[in-house]
């Protein structure tokens, strides 16, 4: 694996062991890039979840309780990690980019699922929002999706729609579902593997991160 390649895994790993607790197995393998995204860095992951998950995971991330609900957040996670990938700078940290350079990117590339004005987070989770579009599509469940808001609340990933189109809504809606709880293990700040943050204002925020933010305090 190349260094690129071997940090993308320890990520992936290290946001999937946070939803599926240090008793899952995980696996994660190179993939070749897709075409049209050179500049990421691909990988397929495998978890073999332990018969019950551990008593004190945080039970907002129990909806994702099922089969299906586990195969979509390791999909949204690989495209979440593929998409940060693309900012990985040598040796490490990230190529800083802005909030509004991020979502007027995704309101260009899915003009249709987001208005302007809908997208209320920063970077990190708008990278996750972008790894859920590109779920919809991949899914094929993109069409006549509209978001009215997409925002953090509780510190977690809300994300509401115009109503759904009937034959793909319960798909879409599992997808969303699926992003709301891999943003529960998504730094808000940076984008990193993080953790839930009790105090004034509840956050999921990176040690690093949290750290910071209480030397400020
Ligand atoms: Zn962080």
């Amino acid at each position: 694996m190349t260094s690129r390649e071997r940090r993308a895994a320890r990520e992936l790993t290290d946001f999937l062991t946070r939803l599926f607790g240090p008793d899952a197995t995980i696996s994660v393998d190179p993939m070749p890039a897709r075409p049209q995204h050179p500049e990421r860095v691909e990988l397929e992951a495998t978890v073999k979840r332990a018969a019950a998950l551990p008593a004190d995971l945080d039970k907002r991330t129990r909806r994702r309780d099922t089969p299906e609900g586990t195969a979509l957040a390791v999909e949204i996670a690989e495209r979440y990690v593929a998409i940060r990938s693309a900012r990985y700078a040598l040796p490490s940290g990230l190529v800083p980019t802005t909030c509004s350079l991020v979502s007027e990117g995704l309101e260009r590339d899915y003009a249709n699922l987001f208005p302007e004005g809908t997208l209320q987070v920063d970077t990190p989770w708008l990278e996750l929002a972008r790894a859920a579009a590109e779920t919809f599509a991949g899914h094929r469940v993109l069409d006549g999706v509209k978001s009215s808001q997409v925002k953090s609340k509780f510190a977690e990933l809300r994300w509401y729609t115009e109503g759904l189109p009937e034959e793909t809504g319960d798909e879409v809606a599992a997808i969303i579902d699926a992003a709301s709880c891999l943003s529960t293990v998504i730094c808000e700040t940076c984008g990193g593997p993080g953790a839930y943050r009790k105090g004034g204002w509840v956050k999921i925020a990176c040690d690093v991160c949290d750290a910071a933010k209480r030397r400020k305090l």
